[in-house]
């Protein structure tokens, strides 16, 4: 330590100044999480320091974790990359101009490409053949009419929350701990996640790891849902809820300081998103119902669909109604849900401020197909999915595109 100043107290800090720079220019704060010391809390970290001088020290902490951080081997190029993203997202913010592919890969290390016509035409057709449909003509009718049927709000959503998520919850949290956990060597507090039915918020869903190893799932009842992705929200936040109970774990048995915030816009995301979109690979889950064989197709589809439009809009310079119109027809939605996706990764927001998520889009696809699932894949074939798990879970700082290969290694 050359005594200047600890890289992980550090980076907590500077994680919550770039939370107030970011909720000060788009809305959204870049920290995801935080249960560290109060000291340290987001909250109390200062709110006027300029983006260059930010940027800056982010810098430095990238340096100084490289130098210092040295056990475990790979903690401090976890932390490092994770200041040089957070760099990026003060350069970006800062009113440097900045491509939408710098901005992909220094935040995700992902390169930001869309998907080929052929790929999105072939996902396209197992939409039509999980649906039984033959004539093209009739696929969206036929599309809309099954999600309308899946349909729920208001009472009855409250009860399919209530009586449907989070029992489901609870069994996932059964199914990981005797599944993954039981093969860790070691044990954690999971305190589960609470599913809530609420009104009157300006969001339809919220989740939120709190600390303490516990997480909450919001849903406003205001607004409809689908029955089917709801079940699919259940395993992908619980996959969320456990990397942050193991992190909180890693951060109070290991002092770990810069494990206690969670900030978006890292390569962090990349491997959380990925992982998510894996639970049901890891806990040896299959839904073979009809209904779920059409909703994966669906969801294949419109992942693709939502990368291309968001590669149309932030690099191909396509306008807002030429992306709705390829969204609506690629990706066989209604006007009502092209606009909601279209609120997700255009390049501003209605008020016209930067829009936080139009990165954001390149991390669940990408995290899963080039990171976590050959993974996991190789270590399936190979009888070694304890010692994956371990990686995974015992040592947090696997848990980035810019480390993850490298914990990897040993799985070659
Ligand atoms: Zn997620």
């Amino acid at each position: 330590m050359n005594g200047l100043f600890d890289p992980g107290e550090m980076f907590v800090r500077l994680c919550g100044e770039v939370g107030h720079l970011s909720e000060r220019l788009t809305g959204v704060s870049v920290v995801d999480a935080y249960f560290g010391p109060d000291e340290l809390h987001p909250d109390r970290q200062r709110k006027d320091r300029e983006g260059e001088e930010l940027h800056a020290y982010l810098m430095a902490v990238a340096d100084t974790a490289r130098e210092e951080l040295t056990e475990p081997p790979l903690r401090g190029e976890y932390v490092a990359s994770e200041a040089e993203s957070l760099a990026k997202v003060v350069e970006w913010l800062d009113g440097r101009s900045v491509s939408y592919e710098t901005l992909v890969m220094g935040f995700f290390g992902v390169e930001a490409r869309r998907f080929p016509d052929t790929v999105v035409e072939g996902l396209r057709e197992r939409v039509a053949e999980a649906l039984d449909v033959t004539d093209d003509s009739q696929l969206f009718e036929s599309v809309v009419s099954f999600e309308d049927s899946g349909r729920v709000e208001g009472a009855e959503l409250k009860r399919v929350i209530e009586e449907t998520l989070q029992p489901r919850a609870k069994e996932i949290g059964r199914l990981f701990a005797e599944r993954v956990f039981n093969c860790l060597g070691a044990s954690v507090t999971d305190n589960g996640v609470k599913y809530e039915a609420v009104q009157d918020r300006a969001w339809g869903g919220y989740n939120y790891y709190q600390g303490d190893y516990r997480s909450i799932n919001q849903f406003n009842i205001d607004r409809s849902f689908n029955r089917d992705s709801l079940t699919n929200v259940v395993y992908h936040e619980y996959g969320h809820h456990v990397s942050n109970v193991w992190r909180e774990r890693a951060y109070r048995e290991h002092g770990y300081t810069e494990l206690s915030i969670v900030p978006l816009h890292t390569g962090r995301c990349v491997i959380s998103e990925g992982v998510a979109d894996t639970v049901r690979d890891f806990l040896g889950v299959k839904e073979t119902g009809w209904r779920s064989v059409i909703v994966n197709a669906l969801r294949e589809l419109r992942q693709a669909v939502r990368i291309n439009a968001a590669y149309m809009l932030n690099v191909e310079g396509w306008t807002t109604s030429e992306a709705r119109r390829y969204v609506m027809e690629a990706g066989l939605v209604d006007e009502r849900r092209a606009n909601a996706i279209l609120r997700f990764i255009s390049p501003e927001t209605e008020d016209g401020r930067v829009n936080f998520w139009a990165p954001y889009v390149y991390t669940y696809y990408f995290g899963r197909t080039e990171y976590v699932l050959p993974t996991w894949e190789r270590a399936v074939e190979t009888n070694r999915t304890a010692e994956f798990f371990r990686t995974l879970y015992l040592n947090p700082f696997s848990g980035s595109s810019a480390t993850w290969n490298e914990a990897f290694d040993w799985l070659r």
